[in-house]
C-alpha cells in the first residue's frame, strides 16, 4: 500500500450518464498541472481563485493550440479541500471523448491516476476525517434506502466517532494512572481510585454491548432483509412477490417451474431494503407437504432473517397446519420470524374463510389472510414486515454500527474490559489491569483509525470506487 502524499492524482470522479462530468486532481502541482491546460476567461478570477478558500472560475481546457472544451473549474487551496490539499474540480460536458481527453492531458501534465479511494484516503492520512467516517462515505455512495442513508450520514457526521473518542480519553486517563502506580514499584500507592475505575469499565462495556449489540440491526439495514417464501407449488409464491414488487419482474404462469433468472430480488419498503432470497427456486418444490423439508427449502430458510410460508386457503386446515408445523419445528432456537401467509383468500367465502382462521393453529398477527391476485392483505404484510424491522435494536437517534470491522473491535474491547472487571474483583496486580485496558483501548482506536495498519487501509479503501 503506497501512502505517498506526494504526487498528484487525477480520477473521472462522476458516472456514466448526464450531461456534465467532473475530473478531480489532488495533491501538491494539483493547481500547476491543471494551469497547463486550463486558460480562464478572466485571469484575475484566476489568480483570486489560488489564493485561498476555493473558487470557481470559467474557461477552456486547451490540447496545445486547440480547444478541448469549455469547464468550471473549482480550485481549492490547502486545507479546504475535501483531501486537505491542493485540489481541483473540472466540470466539464460529459462526453467520454471529452473526459478521456481531458485525463490523458492531466495525466501528460505530471499528474498520476488515483487508486480506488485514494481521495478520501487522503482526506484521512491528512486528518479531514477518521477511519469510520471514512467507511461512512463508502457506504453513503452504496445506500440505496433512506434507512441505510440515514445511518451512513450520521457516521459520516462523525457522531460515532466523537463518542468513541471520548470513551478512548477516559480509560487512557485510568490506563495512565495505573502505569504511575507501577513506576513507584513496592511502594503502597493508588492513584487510580478503584471504585471510579470499576464503575468506568462498566459503564463502557455497557456502551460498547450495547453498540456491537445494534450490529445485527445495522447490518440489516446496510444490506438489506434476508426474505425466504417458501410453500408447495402453485400457492402463489410468485403472485405474491409480484404483487409485493409492483412489477412484471418474475414470471407467472399455470406451469409449475416458470420462473427462472431470478436468483435474487430487492425491494424496499418503507425506506428499508428487503432481499428476496433465490426466488428462481420458488417452483421447484415438488407438489407434498412432505417436500418442504428439501434441502433447498431450508437452505433459503437458513439465509433469512423472516420466512415467509405460503399456503393455499383452499387447501385443509391440516395440511396448512402441518406445513406451519414443519417449518416452525426447523426454527426453533433460532432468532427468525415465521409468517404464514394464507393466499387465494377471494376463492373462499367470507364464512368459509372465518371458518379456515378458527382451524389455524397460527392465529395471531403472523397469519395474514391475503389474495397476492387481487392485492388484498398485501399492505398488512407490507406493514408487518417495516414494523419487524424497526422493532429491532436502535431506533432513529441511537447509535447503530453497520460494518464488520468496528463489530469486531468493539466485541475484542468488550472482552478486555471483562478481564478487567475480572481482576479488580480478584486483586489482580495493576500491570495485568493495564494491560487488558491498554488492549481495549487499542480496539477502540481501530475503529476510527488512531491505531490502524496497511492491512486494515487497503481492506478498506480497495473497496470504493476511483475518484472517491
Ligand atoms: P407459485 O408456484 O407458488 O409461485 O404460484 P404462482 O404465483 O405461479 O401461482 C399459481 C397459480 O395461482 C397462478 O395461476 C396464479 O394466477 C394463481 N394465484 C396466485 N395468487 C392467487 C390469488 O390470490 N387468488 C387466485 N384466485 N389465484 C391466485
Amino acid at each position: 500500500m503506497r501512502h505517498d502524499l506526494t504526487s498528484t492524482i487525477v480520477a473521472p470522479a462522476s458516472g456514466q450518464g448526464g450531461a456534465i462530468s467532473l475530473i478531480r486532481v489532488s495533491g501538491k502541482e494539483a493547481h500547476t498541472v491543471v494551469d497547463k491546460l486550463f486558460r480562464a476567461k478572466n485571469e484575475d478570477a484566476r489568480e483570486k481563485a489560488g489564493a485561498k478558500g476555493f473558487r470557481i472560475v470559467y474557461g477552456e481546457i486547451r490540447d496545445g493550440g486547440d480547444i478541448l472544451d469549455d469547464v468550471l473549474v473549482s480550485f481549492f487551496v490547502a486545507p479546504n479541500s475535501y483531501t486537505g490539499e491542493d485540489s481541483v474540480e473540472i466540470s466539464c460536458h460529459a462526453s467520454p471523448y471529452i473526459v478521456k481527453r481531458i485525463l490523458e492531458l492531466l495525466l501528460k501534465c505530471g499528474a498520476s491516476p488515483a487508486r480506488p479511494g485514494e481521495f478520501t484516503q487522503r482526506a484521512y492520512l491528512n486528518g479531514k476525517m477518521d477511519l469510520s467516517q471514512a467507511e461512512a462515505v463508502a457506504d453513503l455512495i452504496a445506500s440505496e434506502t433512506e434507512a441505510s442513508h440515514r445511518l451512513a450520514l450520521k457516521q459520516m457526521r462523525g457522531a460515532y466517532s466523537e463518542e468513541i473518542n471520548r470513551l478512548r480519553e477516559r480509560m487512557l486517563h485510568f490506563a495512565s494512572m495505573l502505569e504511575l502506580e507501577l513506576d513507584f514499584g513496592e511502594e503502597e500507592v493508588e492513584f487510580a481510585d478503584r471504585s471510579q475505575l470499576r464503575l468506568m469499565v462498566e459503564e463502557i462495556k455497557n456502551y460498547t454491548d450495547s453498540l456491537a449489540a445494534s450490529f445485527s440491526y445495522g447490518n440489516v439495514i446496510r444490506n438489506g432483509v434476508p426474505v425466504a417464501i417458501v410453500g408447495k407449488p402453485n400457492t402463489g409464491k410468485s403472485t405474491l412477490l409480484n404483487a409485493l414488487l409492483k412489477d412484471d419482474r418474475a414470471i407467472v404462469s399455470e406451469i409449475p417451474g416458470t420462473t427462472r433468472d431470478v436468483i435474487e430480488d430487492t425491494i424496499i419498503i418503507g425506506g428499508i431494503l428487503f432481499r428476496f432470497i433465490d426466488t428462481a427456486g420458488l417452483r421447484e418444490t415438488a407438489d407434498v407437504i412432505e417436500n418442504l423439508g428439501i434441502r433447498r427449502t431450508y437452505q433459503k430458510i437458513d439465509q433469512s432473517d423472516i420466512v415467509l410460508l405460503l399456503a393455499d386457503a383452499t387447501d385443509s386446515p391440516e395440511l396448512i397446519n402441518k406445513a406451519y408445523r414443519a417449518i416452525s419445528d426447523q426454527l426453533v432456537d433460532t432468532q427468525k420470524e415465521l409468517i404464514l401467509i394464507v393466499n387465494k383468500s377471494d376463492l373462499l367465502t367470507k364464512e368459509e374463510l372465518n371458518q379456515l382462521k378458527n382451524s389455524l393453529t397460527c392465529r395471531d398477527s403472523r397469519c395474514i389472510i391475503v389474495s397476492a391476485i387481487k392485492g388484498t392483505g398485501i399492505e398488512t404484510l407490507t406493514k408487518y414486515l417495516t414494523q419487524y424491522v424497526s422493532d429491532s435494536p436502535g431506533d432513529s437517534s441511537a447509535l447503530v454500527i453497520t460494518n464488520l470491522r468496528h463489530f469486531d473491535a468493539l466485541s475484542r474491547c468488550s472482552e478486555s474490559l471483562s478481564r478487567v472487571l475480572e481482576s479488580l474483583d480478584n486483586d489482580i496486580p495493576e500491570d495485568l489491569v493495564a494491560m487488558d485496558l491498554r488492549q481495549a483501548i487499542y480496539y477502540l482506536g481501530e475503529i476510527t483509525g488512531e491505531i490502524s495498519s496497511d492491512e486494515i487501509l487497503g481492506n478498506i479503501f480497495r473497496n470504493f470506487c476511483i475518484g472517491k
